[in-house]
């Protein structure tokens, strides 16, 4: 069985009273989650990627938020709600609320609800026009990010009037349709991100997502020139041990894509199985760190918040759970998850593949 009944059942009740995202699931990548129970059992990495686990609906840690990094503060049009601008120089547009899978941990799980759940759906047209016409009042702008939702599941038409309408702009894709749905990348959308220079950031959390089929994708992405990178959070139960990230990184390096970042999980509801307790974080850092070649530790960990993303070196103050980050003046408390609710993962489930 795929999910105990009763917890399903526990779980369609958080999604109808808390905004908790419905289990979705892509056949492909439960081809993959169906092989790793046959292995492991329930409750292994990529299957915590995407079903829910016990821990994930009781554990709770102190000051848990919907939406800790206060999207709605960052809304520059009025009435608008997928448009959101942090920094100068930069824009993201919410351009869907479609995902090929619901990730868990997704931190956009409560907007994403609600934007699932509203009535007002704006065409993507309409959503390319709107922002259009924003960035020809704001010209500092030079980079539109699309995210989402993932912005590949729009149909190649609606990608094209996105991409096209936005030539001017550096854009960037951030997406996990090379994990859930790799077919969308038809040669058809691979000439439109070409012709369009646009940069794809893959979110990838684990190797054993990389499997044939997604590896030739990339290879066919790669080799058309479309600039590859990755970012990816630290979550626990899939890839909180440096010898899992080394491999992920590793990797991706083989493949040409570019690491950006490592996100440390915001302590978002319903979120606080997937954290890891900050003294782990610098241990998995430094691990990482001493154990790797440059082009694999030079991965930054960062961590978004209402000030704008920070790092270890933004640390002011660290008290016990609580840590001070300042940057740019600002700063911001960050409530870490208290040790005893963080338990390592087993590096044997982690990577159960290689033992066999
Ligand atoms: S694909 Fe992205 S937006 Fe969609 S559920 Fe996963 S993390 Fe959230």
């Amino acid at each position: 069985m795929l999910i105990d009944s009763g917890l399903k059942k526990d779980y369609e009740r958080l999604v109808e009273t808390e905004s908790v995202l419905p289990i979705k699931v892509s056949d492909f990548y439960l081809k993959k989650v169906n092989d790793e129970i046959e292995h492991i059992g329930t409750g292994g990495p990529l299957y915590r990627s995407v079903l829910p686990t016990k821990e994930r609906i009781t554990l709770k840690a102190d000051h848990e938020t919907r939406d800790y990094v206060e999207e709605d503060k960052h809304l520059p049009i009025n009435g608008v709600d997928y448009i959101m601008q942090k920094y100068d120089d930069r824009v993201l547009e919410m351009i869907t609320d479609t995902c090929f899978a619901h990730c868990q941990y997704c931190f956009r799980t409560y907007n994403l609800a609600r934007f699932q759940n509203s009535n007002s759906k704006e065409t993507i047209k309409n959503k390319v026009s709107v922002l259009k016409e924003y960035l020809s009042k704001n010209k500092k702008i030079s980079e539109v990010i699309l995210s989402g939702g993932d912005p590949l599941s729009i149909g190649y038409d609606n990608l094209s009037c996105a991409l096209r309408g936005l030539k001017d702009y550096n854009t960037r894709i951030h997406t996990r349709a090379i994990v859930y749905q790799p077919e969308v990348f038809s040669e058809e959308t691979i000439d439109l991100l070409k012709e369009n220079d646009t940069r794809l950031v893959f979110h990838i959390n684990h190797p054993y997502e990389i499997c044939d089929v997604v590896e030739e994708k990339i290879r066919l992405l790669g080799k058309s020139g479309i600039r590859l990178y990755s970012q990816f959070p630290l979550l626990r139960g899939i890839n909180d041990n440096h010898v899992v990230l080394n491999q992920l990184l590793s990797r991706m390096d083989d493949l040409r894509i570019r690491p950006l970042s490592i996100f440390i999980p915001d302590p978002i509801s319903y979120g606080a199985s997937f954290r890891v307790n900050f003294k782990r974080v610098v241990q998995i850092m430094n691990d990482l760190n001493w154990s790797t070649p440059s082009w694999v530790n030079s991965t930054r960990f960062v961590m978004d918040t209402t000030i704008g993303k920070v790092r270890h070196e933004n640390i002011k103050e660290w008290d016990g759970d609580c840590i001070i980050f300042a940057r740019d003046g600002k700063e911001v408390k960050y409530y870490d998850i208290n040790e005893a609710l963080d338990a390592p993962s087993d590096i044997e489930t982690l990577l159960w593949r290689d033992n066999l």
